[in-house]
Parts: structure tokens; C-alpha cells; sequence
């Protein structure tokens, strides 16, 4: 189930696409996605995944 994520800069709160996307990373705590503002922040968030077991 796939719902908007409203992911924006901790910076200057500009929205996070797929243009700002860098790269994800897999932790036991679930999957984390890196964005790169064009101000240069660096914000990550928190996916969350059905994927149990
Ligand atoms: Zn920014």
C-alpha cells in the first residue's frame, strides 16, 4: 500500500522527489531514504515495509 509521503527538506522545507532521491539504505529498523536538497541539507526518512520474516 503506497501513500503520498509529504517528505520535505528539514531546511528549507522545499518538497523531496525523485530528483533529490540519492540513495536507500536497508537497516533491521526498516528502510531509510536520503535526499539531497539543492540548498545542500541532507534529509533522511523512514519508509515503512510489510516485509516481515
Ligand atoms: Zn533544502
Amino acid at each position: 500500500m503506497l501513500e503520498s509521503i509529504d517528505c520535505r527538506c528539514t531546511r528549507c522545507d522545499h518538497a523531496l522527489d525523485d530528483e533529490q532521491f540519492r540513495l536507500a539504505m536497508t537497516t533491521t529498523a526498516g528502510t531509510r531514504h536520503v535526499y539531497e536538497c539543492g540548498c545542500g541539507a541532507v534529509t533522511v526518512t523512514v519508509v515503512a515495509e510489510d516485509r516481515i520474516g
